[in-house]
């Protein structure tokens, strides 16, 4: 490593010496899970999601799942329609709901970050060049064949709207599986 960065700024090589030992962190992505729920259990974050780090978006969604689990379960809890005594045999079926809302978002986010890292590395040659007029182009309103510089793409996964997603998921199941009070569902969701 020290011979790699011979004649940088010095700056830079004295930092460098200060290490005994290096290694190597290997950025890792994967390939959606078939599930991330067995019986009560449930995975979230990287955990089940890892991504790369090219569309800064990994805690995001990381956060996102917390607050997508928190609020279906919180519901379950303080719902009325669904008597006490049952609400633990339904945990599995909320944490199902769980991965449905998540898991299609979370794919995207992670096949962006991998084209996104298609865009970043190029070597310098023709699609390079390619790539650099098209985004010379970009006035954040026209499509754009890059994820990263596309607005519908950007509305996508900034702009949506995951406390009404899980809401509406939540009073659908409730609807169907609830067996009193079905107010609450529009109360609970005016509560958070
Ligand atoms: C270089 C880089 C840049 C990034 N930049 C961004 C960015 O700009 N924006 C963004 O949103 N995301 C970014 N990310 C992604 C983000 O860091 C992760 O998506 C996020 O940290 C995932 O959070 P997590 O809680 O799921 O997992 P982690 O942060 O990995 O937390 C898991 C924790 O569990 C602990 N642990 C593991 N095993 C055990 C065990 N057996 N017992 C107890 N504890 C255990 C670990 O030590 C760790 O603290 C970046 C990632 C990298 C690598």
């Amino acid at each position: 490593m020290r011979m790699t960065y011979e004649g940088w700024d010095p700056v830079l090589a004295k930092i460098i010496s200060c290490h005994d030992n290096v290694m190597k962190w290997k950025l890792c992505h994967r390939e959606e899970l078939s599930t991330w729920v067995k019986n009560n259990v449930v995975v979230l974050g990287d955990a089940c999601h890892p991504t790369l780090p090219y569309q800064a978006q990994g805690a995001a969604m990381a956060v996102e799942d917390g607050l997508v689990l928190g609020l279906l379960l919180g519901r379950l809890r303080s719902t009325d329609a669904i008597p006490e005594q049952e609400k633990k045999a339904h945990i599995n079926s909320v944490l199902k709901i769980f991965e449905g809302l998540r898991k299609k978002r979370t794919t995207t986010n992670v096949k962006g970050a991998i084209a996104n890292r298609v865009m970043f590395h190029m070597h310098d040659g023709p699609e390079q060049e390619a790539r650099d007029s098209e985004l010379a182009e970009v006035d954040w309103v026209k499509p754009c064949r890059w994820g990263w510089a596309d607005p519908g793409y950007q509305k996508k996964m900034l702009g949506f709207d995951s406390v009404s997603d899980t809401n509406n998921a939540f009073n659908r199941w409730v609807t169907k599986n609830g067996t009193a009070n079905q107010q609450e569902s529009v109360n609970g969701e005016a509560r958070l």
